[in-house]
């Protein structure tokens, strides 16, 4: 990870479970054949963030944290920096910009490109993408300049090196 900003607060919870997946709005460990698939969750009020064991080595594990750890960021955003951040994404839906900076962002442009969980999914992604090294190519499809403003606005926002484009 690099430059990743100051982040404080009280602290976070990281366990580790083999095989998740979400099943009914819960989390689910060692239950393959029930819910969908998922590497990671976080549990705001718990203050608790899950990583699948089957992540740990794996060069995408820094992408997925940062992603999770920017969940309990965005609630603490506050209203101002939420609008300005969906703002941000309003100008790339105008412009028909395609592609996002990781897979939950992704999936979820694809799923409701208009929902607040878009918005907040490509926040997390966006930050994963600035921070942890190791964000897959293939899931960085964001064209540059729109990567660029993103990463402008996160090093107006919070400072850290946002790393080159
Ligand atoms: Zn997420």
């Amino acid at each position: 990870m690099s430059g990743l900003p100051a982040l404080t607060g009280s602290p976070l919870l990281v366990s580790v479970l083999p095989v998740l997946t979400a099943h009914r709005g819960k989390l689910l460990s060692g239950h393959p054949k029930r819910g969908t698939p998922v590497h990671a969750a976080s549990f705001i009020r718990r203050r608790e963030i899950v990583l699948e064991t089957e992540l740990l080595g794996k060069a995408d594990l820094p992408h997925i944290l940062v992603h999770e750890i920017f969940h309990f960021v965005w609630v603490r955003l506050g209203n101002s920096l939420r609008r300005s951040y969906a703002a941000l994404v309003e100008e790339e839906q105008r412009n028909k910009a395609r592609g996002e900076l990781g897979e939950s962002a992704l999936v979820s442009k694809r799923l409701a490109p208009d929902s607040r969980d878009y918005l907040c999914e490509s926040f997390c992604d966006t930050a994963a993408w600035l921070y942890a090294s190791a964000t897959p190519r293939l899931h960085a499809s964001l064209a540059k300049r729109w990567r660029l403003r993103r990463g402008a606005w996160f090093e107006a926002t919070f400072g850290g090196l946002s790393r080159g484009c």
